[in-house]
């Protein structure tokens, strides 16, 4: 049982009673019956990537149901570009059976390898293309799920219209399994992109980003699939953990953004005078442009899809480079484009009076940032004044109109967020629609939601 009670940063540690490990819909459904007629608390757990200790029992009084054996893709649908996945399928098992039907399965992100549709839909996860794509909830047209009484609730229709009463899928979606147990869930596939342009750019300042990224969203017609900022210590960091890592420049940007841009369109993917492609050409276009407004010191443009994909792995190491590096507090926020650059100049210079060093990573585009303190050189984390710096970030953040959690979800670490920064009203109709659906608090207790 060892492996399912704890999570993949180390961070949370639970027991339980046992681990339940149904293979299909029925036996979900039979299993959350008998846990309710004992009263029995039930966990639902998929690849225990998450970051927040949602998928943890708690008290040993709980069983864990394990998704992971109910990982059948029942359907990909290529005229209606769709496809059924059972909540067990691991989400790079996913992207590769769309790839051999020439579509893509858009949600991306470094846990692809091991984290599963079930827990994606449940955390709403975000990702690197959320930018052009959105979110796991975005993606989703149906879902079918097991209820707190074991009742199944089944609207795989794949439907993009259906208004017809509250829409429980968006419920069940990013309630980290407090309402239900996801069991399968239909998403939109995309067209397969023919040509990619990805690249490293060092921008003179961060408040450039947004109109860099609108620009590169006009000029290649919305083709954005990626754009993240990745700071120097971030780079120096994944470095760190990972000596074969190469820098994408020579001098390392203290403001840093990883783009992709791409297109299923054949007019891009032809070749352009220069030898590359019409859309690689119309990306340097913009490139040289912004250079000679002074606004990019330097930038490369990746040349093979080795390097491509060199970049790619660069920014989904960023986690485990931070994880490396030491004791860390890692936050999950957004902002509105506009306040990023802002609220990182003012918290950069207040942390680092109080002896921090930052880690910070995000995926830009979708104002979402991972703004992580660690110790700054010389200085021992445990009498640096954690607490004085989360009161003003989250202080600094709700006054920029942000959120304390973009894309991870609350599971058990950000409960007092919860509490302190949600107003009454908000918390009381999610514990009314809580009560109402789980009266005996049996689904993933102590998760997501303060219920005192
Ligand atoms: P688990 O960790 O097992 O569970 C997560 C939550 O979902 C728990 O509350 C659990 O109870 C619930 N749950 C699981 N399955 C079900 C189900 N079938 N029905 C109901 N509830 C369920 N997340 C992002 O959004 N963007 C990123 O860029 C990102 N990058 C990451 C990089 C790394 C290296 C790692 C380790 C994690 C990253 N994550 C990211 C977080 C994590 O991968 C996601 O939250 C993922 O969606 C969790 O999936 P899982 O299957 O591992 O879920």
């Amino acid at each position: 049982m060892a492996p399912y009670l704890r999570d993949w940063t180390g961070q949370y540690q639970g027991s339980a009673i046992a681990v339940l490990r149904p293979r299909s819909t029925d036996e979900v459904a039979q299993l959350v019956r008998l846990c309710a007629e004992a009263g029995i608390a039930v966990v639902p757990q998929g690849g225990r990537t998450g970051l927040a200790g949602g998928g943890v029992p708690l008290d040993g009084r709980s069983v864990i149901l394990s998704l992971e054996r109910m990982n059948v893709i029942r359907t990909v649908d290529t005229d209606a570009r769709t496809m059924t996945l059972e909540a067990g399928v691991i989400l790079e098992t996913a992207q590769n059976a769309a790839l051999e039907q020439g579509l893509v399965f858009p949600l991306t992100f470094g846990a692809k390898g091991s984290c599963t549709i079930g827990g994606a839909l449940a955390t709403n996860a975000g990702g690197s293309n959320v930018v052009r794509y959105g979110t796991t909830r975005e993606l989703c047209v149906g879902i079918e799920a097991v209820m707190p009484d074991g009742a199944v609730i089944s609207a795989l229709h794949g439907l993009r219209k259906d208004n017809t009463g509250y829409d429980l899928r968006h419920l069940l979606i990013g309630a980290e399994g407090t309402l239900g147990i996801i069991t399968a869930a239909v998403f939109k596939l995309a067209p397969a992109p023919k040509v990619r342009v990805a690249g490293f750019l060092a921008l003179e300042d961060l408040a450039h980003a947004p109109s860099l990224l609108n620009r590169m969203q006009d000029r290649t017609g919305g083709a954005v699939e990626a754009f993240e900022y990745m700071p120097k210590p971030m780079i120096a960091a994944i470095q760190r953990a990972f000596p074969d890592i190469r820098a994408p420049l020579d001098t390392l940007p203290e403001t840093g953004i990883f783009f992709e841009v791409a297109s299923s369109r054949d007019a891009d993917a032809a070749e352009a005078e220069g030898g590359g492609s019409r859309l690689e050409e119309d990306v340097l276009g913009l490139l040289e442009a912004l250079m000679e407004e002074g606004a990019l010191p330097d930038a490369m443009i990746a040349q093979t899809e080795q390097q491509r994909l060199d970049l790619w792995h660069l920014r989904e190491s960023a986690l485990e480079g931070v994880m490396h590096n030491g004791p860390a507090y890692f936050t999950d926020i957004s902002l509105p484009l506009n306040k990023i650059a802002p609220f990182v100049a003012e918290m950069d210079q207040a942390v680092a009076e109080m002896g921090f060093a930052t880690l910070t990573v995000g995926h830009l585009g979708d104002g979402n940032l991972h703004y992580t303190l660690s110790a700054a050189k010389g200085q021992d984390w445990d009498s640096l004044p954690l607490a004085k710096a989360k009161a003003l970030i989250f202080d600094r953040l709700q006054a920029a109109g942000g959120s304390f959690s973009a894309e991870h979800g609350i599971g058990q670490s950000k409960l007092d967020l919860m509490r302190q920064l949600k107003t009454p009203a908000q918390l009381k109709a999610m514990r009314a629609v809580k009560r109402a659906l789980d009266p005996e608090n049996l689904m993933n207790p102590a998760k997501l939601i303060p219920m005192d």
